[in-house]
């Protein structure tokens, strides 16, 4: 069998980049898959503030740029290409990208997550530019600001609670009367002065020009009535989804589809290891995805030195 791999990691946000360079560094010659979109979420950002190391704050794109040349420095080979599918029933783990079938002994999975979005009309113009699915990213923006949360979960009652730190006024729009969030969550936002209700409500499309955004057209659920509401920026906080289907059950996931951590940051599969958003369902963030993967590359390193080399 030709060139069988110590590792190969899939995905290249910052869990997947500082994977790569720690395992570079310990001299296991990685083989990156970053995918289609490559450099992850925080490609989508214009600043990230709340990254140690950029006292001034860095763009996201550069932020990944920097990421990437890092890794690569130490020998860390990156395709840009997408892996379809992986069979982990033989060893060594085989790994299909298009008609090409790669071997390795230990798999390091960084795939990260996507934020669900609404897809409401002229939701694309503003993602990112007064859209945000990320409160602790980007409330700090909306200082004295009114804005508007979307859902009606435990994310959105935290969402909304966290806003009021900065904003004037949060407002929760929920399509049902009903909350499914639990019932101390839903408590400390009914109680917070700062938090307004929009129950029976749902976005219809978004108002305002690039660059600009002005509020939302809101429906009544109940009613069909439509209403212009204004205001400064919206968060939609009506969950994530991990991005695991390529692996084809074949890794243990909770019911939402999280990777589960077996044996520190190894999965149900020896020799498969899992770090940042596809496992992460509390903190995700950029910091918290750079140390997974680079937990996920040492365990990688023991494991291969233990059961391998
Ligand atoms: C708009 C926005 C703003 C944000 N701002 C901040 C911020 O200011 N600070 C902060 O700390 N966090 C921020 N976050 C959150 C942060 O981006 C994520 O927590 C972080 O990117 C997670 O990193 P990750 O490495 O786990 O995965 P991701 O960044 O999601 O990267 C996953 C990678 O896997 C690749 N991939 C997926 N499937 C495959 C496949 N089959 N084959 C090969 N590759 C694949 C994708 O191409 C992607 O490159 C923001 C998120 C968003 C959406």
């Amino acid at each position: 069998m030709s060139d069988v791999r110590d590792v190969i990691i899939i995905g290249s946000g910052p869990a997947g980049y500082t994977a790569g360079l720690y395992t570079s560094r310990a001299m296991l010659n990685p083989l990156l898959f970053a995918g289609f979109s490559s450099g992850g979420q925080l490609m989508l950002t214009s600043d990230v503030e709340n990254f140690p190391g950029y006292p001034d704050g860095i763009g996201g794109p550069e932020m990944m740029m920097e990421l990437r040349s890092q890794a690569a420095r130490f020998g860390c080979k990156i395709v840009d290409k997408n892996v379809d599918s992986v069979d982990l029933s033989e060893r060594p783990f085989k790994v299909n990208v298009g008609s090409e079938i790669y071997f390795a002994k230990s798999l390091i999975i960084t795939t990260g997550a996507e934020a669900i979005w609404l897809n409401a009309e002229n939701e694309e113009i503003h993602k990112g530019r007064g859209i945000s699915t990320c409160a602790t990213c980007d409330g700090a923006f909306f200082r004295d600001k009114e804005v508007i949360v979307i859902g009606g979960g435990d994310s959105a009652m935290e969402e909304a609670n966290f806003l009021t730190r900065f904003c004037s006024k949060v407002t929760i729009v929920h399509r049902r009367e009903g909350l499914r969030s639990s019932q101390i969550m839903e408590d400390r936002a009914k109680e917070n002065p700062k938090i307004q209700w929009k129950l029976n409500y749902q976005v219809k499309s978004w108002l305002g020009s690039d660059g600009n955004f002005e509020g939302a057209t809101l429906v009544n659920t109940k009613t069909n009535e439509e209403e212009n509401f204004s205001c400064d920026g919206a968060f939609i906080a009506i969950g994530h989804k991990p991005i695991t289907s390529f692996l084809d059950g074949q890794v243990e996931t909770d019911e939402h589809g999280y990777l589960l951590w077996k044996e520190n940051s190894m999965t149900s599969v020896s020799g498969v290891f899992a770090g940042g958003d596809v496992v992460d369902t509390r903190y995700r963030q950029a910091i918290t995805a750079a140390g997974m993967g680079c937990m996920a590359a040492i365990d990688a390193e023991r494991w291969l030195e233990d059961n391998v080399h």
